[in-house]
């Protein structure tokens, strides 16, 4: 297995002057938190979240390392509250996945009301639960989900990153398919967005997740935008046989490969035209692959040509 193609964007809203939520989008690792507090606190809260992610390199492995990386997290973000007073209280969701291409598993952990969800053949699935006020009134048969859609308090969450000394972290493993899409969102989509809306829009960007990520914030803010949100969509895919690669000259699979570096931004203020357009400088895209296989075997030719007359002679 390997990871295609990815994006991440974030977008203010139309109600809200700030926008608290932050998302990364570094491939095996993807994260998106949605900050709260007073003052510019929830941003700091988002931003410490990310920043300790992002830094954890790629020594995480699996479930058990983003359990580790979010009560790193959570840690980072108690010790900053208690140091200054004015972020007091503050707090984040967290919904993170660290893929480990080798083995197709994705290590999924979250805290709070930001969501995974999985696009696997033709269905949108919602793999996490919500640590949510409505969410419990829902599991205890309160309330229906579509009442809870609706529900005023809807965005009370009952876990946060960085309130407590320490953290509850749900987590979980998916055993990752080709063509799975997997997409991490802040509350602002799916309290705007229906599922089924969602899974349209995705299916009409032609599950790309560039344009996926474009098609979910517009839907998000035609339907209202009454809060930040933040969409980071990534896909997994066969993996290409190394050897066959190679040795075939013209690079049938490869063609289809997208670079996997980073593509997003951690302080959230990149666009998917930049993630589109990043992609697009780190790649050398089909016609530079033939090229550099051309030349590579030109010159393992010319080697073995050389050899042969050093040897004969
Ligand atoms: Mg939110």
């Amino acid at each position: 297995m390997r990871i295609g193609r990815a994006a991440g964007l974030t977008d203010p809203g139309r109600r809200r002057l700030r926008n608290e939520d932050a998302f990364i989008c570094e491939p095996p690792l993807f994260a998106v938190a949605d900050g709260m507090g007073g003052a510019r606190a929830g941003e700091i809260a988002a931003g410490l979240a990310a920043t300790a992610l992002g830094e954890a390199g790629s020594e995480a492995q699996g479930e058990e390392g983003v359990v580790a990386l979010i009560t790193e997290a959570n840690r980072r973000i108690w010790e900053r509250s208690l140091a200054d007073p004015q972020t007091a209280g503050m707090g984040t969701t967290v919904t993170a996945a660290l893929v480990d291409a080798d083995t197709g598993a994705v290590g999924i952990g979250h805290v709070g009301d930001s969501r995974a969800y999985l696009l696997r053949g033709g269905r949108l699935e919602q793999l996490t639960t919500d640590h949510s006020l409505v969410a419990e009134l829902v599991q205890s048969g309160v309330l229906t989900p579509e009442e809870a859609e609706r529900h005023p308090q809807r965005s009370a969450i009952t876990r946060a990153l960085g309130t407590e000394p320490s953290v509850e972290v749900d987590a979980f493993t998916v055993q990752a398919e080709p063509g799975d899409l997997f997409l991490l969102c802040s509350d602002g989509l799916p309290t705007m967005v229906g599922e089924d809306e969602m899974h349209e829009a995705i299916e009409r960007a032609g599950r790309d997740p560039a344009r996926a990520a474009d098609a979910l914030v517009a839907a998000a803010n035609e339907h209202g935008g009454e809060d930040n949100v933040t969409v980071v969509l990534f896909e997994l895919l066969a993996a290409v046989d190394g050897a066959e690669a190679v040795s075939t000259p013209l690079p049938a699979p490869a063609a289809e490969a997208v670079d996997p570096e980073r593509n997003g931004d951690p302080d959230g203020s990149s666009a998917t035209e930049e993630s589109s357009a990043s992609l697009r400088r780190h790649g050398a895209g089909p016609g530079g692959r033939i090229a550099a296989l051309a030349l590579i075997a030109g010159v393992l030719v010319l080697g073995l040509l050389a050899l042969y007359l050093a040897t004969t002679q």
